[in-house]
């Protein structure tokens, strides 16, 4: 079946980008300019199993700033200016319902991203999506190449959603290994808690060669240790690297605004620094933030503002890389 364009510049729904993120150009996928970086909404949340609302994600994640408009924003302990070199092209074009065509457009236009040298960053949109986002990528650096760090409360390794269906946002992990795109010994995981999955699919994730940090072991033997351990491992046999972040790996207090909370994660200060460090100190061709759910939102848009802040440290970890500050 043919997808279709990817790219909405119509805007056919009304739920969709209305600015472009942080104030950076706007673009085509005609011409990217060059671009270091190009953001692309997938405003997609028919995969969610419980609360939705994540297709207004990416039109908070692009509000949701209060920086004047003179284009120059310094990073505090960097002096870098994260948004040199990115660019905005705007939503894919997505049709509620149709979860296996949304699927296929928004890995076109990852791929037509990656496949012009420009690191596409999708903001989500729940996360069934990440599927489309890393075989994007995959197909241009070959599947089988490229190592997924995931940040998330849940492992999303279901072998079919609790509907019976192959594609929702417990199950993108389980399609992107059984596809081949990404291996299961090429990823990490970090932030696992709660309830779920159960014991067969824990199972099958150490059968893949999945690894796997939970909070209990964050807690026991320190974040930084653990991230060490990480970079060493998505490093080791992997030529590139995609960075997925779900926000329910932060604790709900600070992060209210997913579909799935689940207390006792991360904090804002850590995924912060940790995420801009993977950016930093790996090979990062991608990357997606998904799962916020601004109707769920807390006082003040707090998880929006997060999810804004996560995206640019993404953005300063990658053009720390590029000015060669490689630690
Ligand atoms: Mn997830
Ligand atoms: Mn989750």
């Amino acid at each position: 079946m043919n997808p279709g364009t990817p790219f909405d510049s119509s805007r056919t729904h009304a739920f969709g980008a209305t600015s472009s993120f942080a104030g950076v150009p706007a673009a085509t996928m005609d011409d990217l300019q060059g671009a270091r970086a190009v953001i692309v909404g997938a405003p997609f949340d028919w995969g969610t199993s419980y609360r939705p609302g994540a297709r207004f994600g990416p039109r908070a994640i692009r509000e949701t700033d209060y920086f004047s408009p003179d284009g120059y924003r310094p990073h505090l302990p960097t002096g870098l200016n994260a948004l040199e070199g990115v660019v905005d092209i705007g939503d894919v074009e997505v049709k509620p319902g149709d979860i296996e065509g949304d699927l296929d457009r928004i890995a076109a236009a990852v791929e037509a991203i990656a496949g012009a040298g420009s690191i596409p960053i999708v903001l989500g949109g729940d996360h069934t999506i990440t599927f489309a986002n890393a075989t994007g990528v995959a197909r241009v650096f070959g599947y089988g190449k490229i190592a997924l760090v995931h940040f998330d409360a849940h492992a999303d390794t279901g072998e079919m959603t609790g509907y019976g269906s192959l594609y929702g946002h417990g199950t993108p992990m389980r399609r992107l290994i059984e596809s081949g795109a990404v291996p299961g010994n090429r990823f990490v995981q970090i932030g696992l808690r709660g309830y779920w999955p159960g014991p067969e699919t824990i199972a099958w994730m150490r059968e893949q060669g999945m690894r796997s940090y939970m909070m209990t072991e964050i807690e026991e033997r320190g974040l930084g240790a653990v991230v060490d351990e990480a970079v060493a491992y998505a490093a080791d046999g992997a030529d590139a690297v995609f960075i997925s972040i779900d926000m329910d790996v932060v604790d709900p207090g600070m992060a209210p605004g997913t579909g799935t909370p689940e207390p006792g994660g991360l904090t804002s200060r850590q995924i912060l620094d940790t995420v801009r460090r993977i950016s930093r100190e790996l090979n990062v061709v991608g990357a997606d933030v998904v799962e916020l759910s601004p109707p769920y939102d807390g006082p003040g848009a707090v998880t929006a503002i997060l999810a804004n802040r996560i995206v640019l440290e993404i953005l300063n970890g990658l053009a720390e890389r590029a000015a060669g500050a490689v630690s």
